[in-house]
């Protein structure tokens, strides 16, 4: 009770007032599972929704002291994070698009907590959860895969210069001059400031690429690590897993036995997740290894708290259903970017939304093709 009437004290007017706006627009959004616990103290008439903001910010606590973390807007954070709150320290999960986006996380977490950071995991090398890595400050360990450490100390190659980072990062300049033309076209106030924001925030992503130095980890696993961080309890047992390679050469999961929660990064999302460098032959068996802890939700690297486990089959079935097709067109002699038009997924448009007419993004095709020739 104590780490709550504190939690309360820290929150101030302003956060408490803000935190029931974000319940009440969180339960208006039924088709999320969004967990709205009330904590009722004795002795007080008043209750408040786990859900906490700042500027940048919003967190969502699951369990005690673990926060889902996801952006406002304000500043393009491009990917969710996880926060565990310790009695002595904090453990962060994943740095976002860009070290401005992770110096404000850094801003944030005072919101809610004081706990000083004492470790930063990724959960995968990707530029969208590992590029604000920099930002921590000297001292806080990073940990992470082998391969993660692999691909952001440049020791195989510059991750800026490989196609993963440049498919998503080279249009940036496109959507800033469209934006400016969009708002020099619009006469309509409200929308033009709307426009005018959007390009703000635009902008200010493009100049944090710039200042991007990857940053590895300097503490890595194989398979498996065990934390076991302080809390007003006892301890909190984190496991860091790897069950083989999927999305990345070196997904790790976080999972919290006791919780029941399970920090998924990009292995499994919500709808689709980008196919460019996966090994999407392993993937779905690399899913059972998921599929083999005991959760009750699951926090994906982009998307809201998840508590159905049926995507998980879906995405199984979605992996090994392109994988066929792929290697069909593959054999048959059709070309990489002619095989992207012609696949039709819509047998799985019912569980993924933006499957909307054949075709399959061409970065993933030309992936499937690379570990066929290989
Ligand atoms: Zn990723």
């Amino acid at each position: 009770m104590i780490r709550l009437l504190t939690f309360f004290t820290n929150s101030g007017d302003h956060n408490l007032l803000k935190a029931f706006t974000m319940k009440n627009q969180f339960n208006s959004k039924l088709s999320y599972a969004f967990l709205t616990i009330l904590f009722f103290v004795p002795g007080l008439a008043i209750a408040q929704a786990n859900v906490v903001e700042s500027d940048s910010h919003r967190f969502e606590e699951v369990a005690q002291g673990v926060w889902f973390v996801t952006g406002t807007g304000s500043v393009f954070t491009m990917s969710n994070a996880m926060v565990l709150v310790g009695e002595f320290d904090t453990l962060v999960v994943d740095s976002h698009v860009t070290p401005a986006a992770s110096r404000a996380l850094l801003d944030s977490i005072s919101v809610i907590t004081d706990k000083p950071i004492r470790y930063l995991v990724n959960s995968h090398y990707h530029f969208d959860h590992a590029h604000g890595n920099q930002s921590f400050p000297e001292g806080i360990e990073i940990i992470g895969h082998e391969f993660t450490r692999m691909k952001l100390s440049g020791a195989n190659g510059n991750v800026l210069e490989e196609s993963t980072f440049k498919s998503f990062s080279d249009p940036v300049p496109a959507t800033v001059a469209n934006l400016e033309r969009q708002v020099a076209a619009e006469s309509d106030p409200a929308r033009k400031a709307t426009l005018e924001e959007r390009l703000r925030v635009q902008r200010d992503y493009l100049n944090a690429i710039a200042e991007v130095n990857p940053t590895p980890p300097n503490i890595t696993l194989e398979t498996k690590m065990t934390l076991f961080q302080v809390v007003a309890e006892g301890s909190r047992e984190i496991q860091l897993l790897h069950f083989g390679r999927a999305h990345t050469g070196g997904d790790v999961v976080i999972y919290l036995p006791q919780e029941k929660i399970v920090f998924t990064g990009d292995m499994m999302l919500p709808g689709l997740a980008y196919m460019g460098d996966a090994h999407v032959d392993e993937w779905p068996d690399t899913l059972d290894g998921l599929k083999s802890l005991n959760f009750d939700a699951w926090l994906p690297g982009h998307g809201p708290v998840m508590r159905n486990k049926d995507p998980i089959d879906n995405f199984q079935s979605y992996l090994r259903d392109l994988w066929t097709k792929t290697g069909q067109m593959y054999r048959s002699g059709v070309s990489a970017e002619q095989a992207a038009e012609q696949i039709d997924m819509t047998n799985h448009s019912d569980n993924f939304a933006q499957i909307r007419g054949a075709g399959v993004d061409p970065r993933a095709i030309r992936r499937i093709y690379q570990l066929l020739t290989d």
